[in-house]
């Protein structure tokens, strides 16, 4: 059984978008790889994805936008539109992803391949595998308040030109974690564009023109960089054993309150000694820090204080720092970059 969904030409791709969100992901039902051929008879190729998280709308809305009006371009256009069915449940957009099924942005080019996830992703790659590819993006928010900015997943030149051309504020994230861009990344320019906040409308028209800006690039630059580039150093987790919630007090349900609004520091500076949360007065740090080679760096970085404070031990800047649960869960609390 097929794992993906293909369509070919904007005849059968129109008529499935005119209509309500909710409307447009049940008749698309599953993960959907689809083409809108160029006007340019040399066969090149640039790729679209979104939705690999289903909770993540804005980028989904600047594509069905797109190809709503009908626009083509002098390439193929490929788009995949991704975790349909957890954007279905609870929804429209109810869910990064759903129980029982891997996160769609963790499986690309990840052995071995026996799951409906990793199989949709090698579909998507074996067919972008026998393109002319020339650039490629993946359109995402973010579930704490983060500025818009560019993902680059390698030290490719012309990665962070693409990045320069799309935005200002860049990360560099060499950690292997099976991202669509890390593997498409190995075969064209390739980054992914975190749009600001899921859940605010606004951020559709920042996705449509970041789209717009991609689609509109004469040709990938092979040179200049975002005005500002981070590097990913560290990755922040809560520790699986360890129960805790955003805000409030230390009762018997919790072991740790992270505290609230650090969000609001994210791409700026936490100094040292800040609080990221609290604990009982000689519990072992509930927080576990790791390198991008996943050593454990946690010592380095943070502490208990003798009142149950969680502080950090030096200055860092926080990245993609959450403000929600079941994403702390499921990815991070936050990452630590540094300043290039
Ligand atoms: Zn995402």
């Amino acid at each position: 059984m097929s794992h993906l969904r293909r369509l070919d030409g904007l005849d059968e791709v129109k008529p499935l978008l005119d209509a309500d969100d909710h409307t447009v992901l049940r008749r698309l039902a599953m993960p959907t790889l689809l083409r809108v051929p160029g006007t340019d008879a040399r066969p090149r190729a640039r790729f679209v994805a979104t939705l690999l998280h289903g909770n993540e709308e804005s980028g989904f809305w600047a594509v069905a936008d797109l190809l709503r009006s009908g626009a083509r371009f002098p390439f193929d256009l490929w788009v995949l539109i991704g975790n349909v069915a957890a954007a279905l449940a609870d929804g429209p957009f109810g869910h990064r992803y759903l129980e029982g099924q891997e996160d769609f942005n963790r499986v690309w080019e990840r052995e071995p391949v026996r799951t409906p996830e990793r199989r949709m992703a090698a579909e998507v790659l074996a067919t972008l595998d026998g393109l002319d590819l020339e650039a490629a993006i993946d359109l995402h928010n973010t579930t704490g308040h983060n500025p818009p900015h560019v993902i680059v997943p390698g030290d490719d030149p012309r990665m962070l030109g693409l990045a320069g051309a799309l935005g200002g504020l860049a990360l560099r994230w060499r950690l292997t974690a099976y991202t669509s861009m890390e593997a498409v990344g190995r075969r064209c320019p390739a980054v992914a564009v975190e749009c600001g906040m899921a859940g605010v409308p606004a951020n559709a028209a920042l996705a449509a023109d970041v789209l717009r800006r991609f689609l509109h690039l004469e040709a990938v630059p092979d040179e200049g960089a975002p005005r500002e580039l981070y590097e990913m150093r560290e990755r922040v987790v809560v520790r699986g054993e360890v129960r805790f919630r955003f805000g409030g007090e230390l009762d018997d349900g919790v072991d740790l309150v992270l505290a609230r609004g650090l969000d609001a520091a994210n791409f700026t500076m936490l100094l040292a000694g800040t609080t990221l949360g609290w604990v009982r007065p000689g519990t072992a740090v509930p927080l576990r820090v790791t390198d991008m080679a996943d050593n454990d760096v946690t010592d380095a970085v943070l502490d208990v204080a003798a009142d149950g404070r969680v502080v950090l031990r030096h200055d860092a800047t926080p990245v993609m720092m959450t403000r929600d649960e079941q994403q702390t869960r499921r990815d991070c609390l936050f990452y630590v970059a540094q300043r290039r």
